[in-house]
């Protein structure tokens, strides 16, 4: 469930974002893709839309079915300058990490790690569940005050869960409607899952935000538009509610925050701000310097593909 960026993605590079700052109705499909064992749906980014506040990548991962061993099935591989959002909707995951965090993850639950200058994990199945998986990876990426800190994981067991304005929010990160996740966070930004009964819903948003949905499930109409499961609905900035409408219920995953000033460079694994910056990751990663410790699993290490930029290795 860790998702390489690829040049698939977005052309490399941290060009400036240049949104226009106004409300707006944007739908992007997902590209088909595989982490580990699992077909995945990358919503994030897209050559037409690098990030959503903060968040900088989103991967829906599934639905697939599971056997006792197999399992998203992703070894230890590194991160930096990022927080990896981790939320199931159906099946258990087992995240281990170099800090020693050995943390089974269930619907519901909040799997929150923090890369700062440098963090490893693996991404597995537990060895013994055995059915559907089926979840969301999201990435944020840290502010420049954040994103050289000390590595951290959090498991949250017990999210707020509210109704707000007809709608059924889990708020995982930040704030909303008054429900604020106990989830670290740096920097303005808020993600939640919205359950939503046929009918009508009116969310409360701030204008200072921009904001899009991830849709997960239903026939929902946004603003008037209808949203099809594997899109993207970009929304723009300058809102203060948004209504949706669900002919027979639907699920969606809300994200906003402050838009970023400038696009972070990413490659595969590594969330930063220049190609040198991902040229020392790759090489601390390849180096086994202390940067990432070790990572306790069963699974091989994924090796860093050498940056595209750079002449072939002699
Ligand atoms: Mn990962």
């Amino acid at each position: 469930m860790s998702g390489p960026v690829t040049e698939l993605d977005t052309p490399r590079g941290g060009e400036g974002s240049g949104q226009p700052r106004s409300p707006r109705m944007e739908i992007s499909k997902g590209r088909r893709a595989t982490v580990g064992d699992v077909p995945v749906q990358r919503i994030l980014p897209r050559r037409i839309r690098r990030t959503v506040g903060a968040w900088c990548f989103a991967d829906h991962m599934g639905p697939a079915d599971l056997e006792a061993r197999s399992g998203p099935g992703v070894g230890p591989h590194p991160h930096i300058g990022l927080q990896t959002v981790t939320w199931l909707l159906q099946g258990k995951v087992l995240h281990r990490d170099s800090l020693g965090s050995d943390q089974v993850i269930v619907p519901g639950e909040l799997n929150l790690m923090t890369a700062g200058r440098g963090i490893a994990h693996a991404e597995q199945g537990t060895g013994r569940y055995v059915g559907p998986l089926e979840g969301l990876q999201l990435w944020v990426a840290l502010p420049d005050a954040d994103r050289n800190g000390r590595p951290g994981f959090e498991h949250h067991g017990d999210l707020p869960a509210v109704e707000i304005g007809g709608a059924v929010c889990t708020v995982l990160i930040g704030e909303l409607g008054g429900a604020e996740s106990p989830a670290r966070r740096y920097g303005d930004l808020v993600g939640a899952d919205l359950t939503l009964p046929a009918g009508q819903a009116r969310l409360p948003l701030r204008s200072d935000f921009e904001y899009a949905l991830i849709m997960l499930r239903g026939d929902v109409d946004v603003d008037g538009t209808e949203v099809q499961p594997g899109s993207l609905a970009y929304l723009g900035e300058g809102r203060t509610s948004l209504e949706m409408t669900a002919t027979t219920g639907g699920r969606t995953m809300l994200l906003g925050g402050t838009p970023l000033s400038a696009t972070p460079f990413m490659w595969w694994n590594f969330v930063a701000r220049s190609p040198t910056e991902v040229e020392e990751a790759h090489r601390d990663w390849m180096e086994r310097t202390d940067r990432f410790g070790p990572v306790l699993s069963d699974l091989e290490r994924v090796d860093a593909p050498r940056p595209s930029w750079l002449p072939p290795a002699t």
